[in-house]
């Protein structure tokens, strides 16, 4: 077991090396481990993960985090982070944005779900989930018997990537702290990943979404669940089962039962 865990620490720091995003160190608080995900368009990958533990807590408390540290700021709060964001320009997806997609919600939201980043109508509106996909999100949450006004919502990437391209890793790992620092603020019992970009990006695996969705993992103290993205979904619809299965977990967990059905209109 000591080997394994010494072998895959290993690994990981040779990974967050090879990305430039050292330098590490120890921190037996963090539970989770967290890193960028993997790029196939660039020869570095990182290690294969073995088998996906329900929490990765426990044995791997001491593995550090690629983010560790950075949402670790006294008395932060969402105003603060936001203030601190300013009119960003960390990275290059700041050149072909129109309004910077923060996040919404209850600021003590007991759930959020976190995306991947901005579309086209969330970039034209600087508010998330508007779009398409946005508006299965909202249905999605209804069906939860919620508002989007009980739940916070946010993505990895503030600023929408070109043509809706998936963001690169040096964009995630310069944007992602603030998002660490939204969750930390918030204190969710719950976050829902959806799609792979938020999954890999807070649990640290480069595991596929199908491979990730649908059994809870540990994320610092709240329990993490992953499925798939609502833009994912108007593709394939036959995937709805699978979401609501994942869902109906998050319900679960939180204690929420479905609302009645509604009556079926008289003609
Ligand atoms: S994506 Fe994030 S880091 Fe990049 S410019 Fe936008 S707010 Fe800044």
């Amino acid at each position: 077991m000591a080997n394994d865990l010494h072998r895959r620490l290993e690994a990981w720091l040779r990974y967050g090396d090879e990305l430039g995003l050292g330098p590490f160190y120890r921190d037996r608080a963090r539970t989770t481990l967290h890193t960028v995900p993997a790029d196939a368009s660039s020869g570095t990958q990182p290690p294969e993960p073995g088998p996906l533990p329900v929490s990765v807590s426990g044995p791997l408390a001491a593995v550090p985090s690629l983010f560790d540290g950075v949402e670790s700021v006294p008395n932060d709060s969402l105003e603060r982070i936001r203030t601190d964001l300013g009119d960003c320009t960390r990275c290059r997806l700041h050149r072909s944005r129109t309004k910077i997609v923060f996040g919404t919600g209850n600021p003590r939201a007991e759930l959020v779900f976190v995306g991947e980043g901005p579309g086209h109508d969330e970039d034209q509106q600087g508010e998330p989930f508007v779009g398409r996909a946005g508006q299965l999100l909202t249905q999605m949450i209804e069906a939860m018997g919620l508002s989007r006004s009980d739940v916070y919502i946010c993505n990895v990437v503030k600023c929408r990537p070109p043509e809706n391209r998936t963001p690169a890793r040096d964009e995630i790992a310069t944007c992602a702290p603030f998002l660490l620092r939204q969750l930390a603020v918030i204190r969710p019992r719950v976050i829902v990943c959806l799609g792979a970009v938020a999954a890999q990006t807070l649990l640290g695996f480069s595991a596929s979404i199908s491979r990730l969705r649908g059994q809870w993992y540990d994320y610092r103290g709240a329990r993490l669940l992953a499925t798939y993205h609502p833009a994912y979904l108007l593709r394939n619809p036959s995937a709805k089962v699978e979401v609501w299965s994942d869902l109906k977990q998050v319900m679960a967990a939180l204690g929420l039962k479905p609302p009645p059905p509604r009556p079926r209109q008289r003609r």
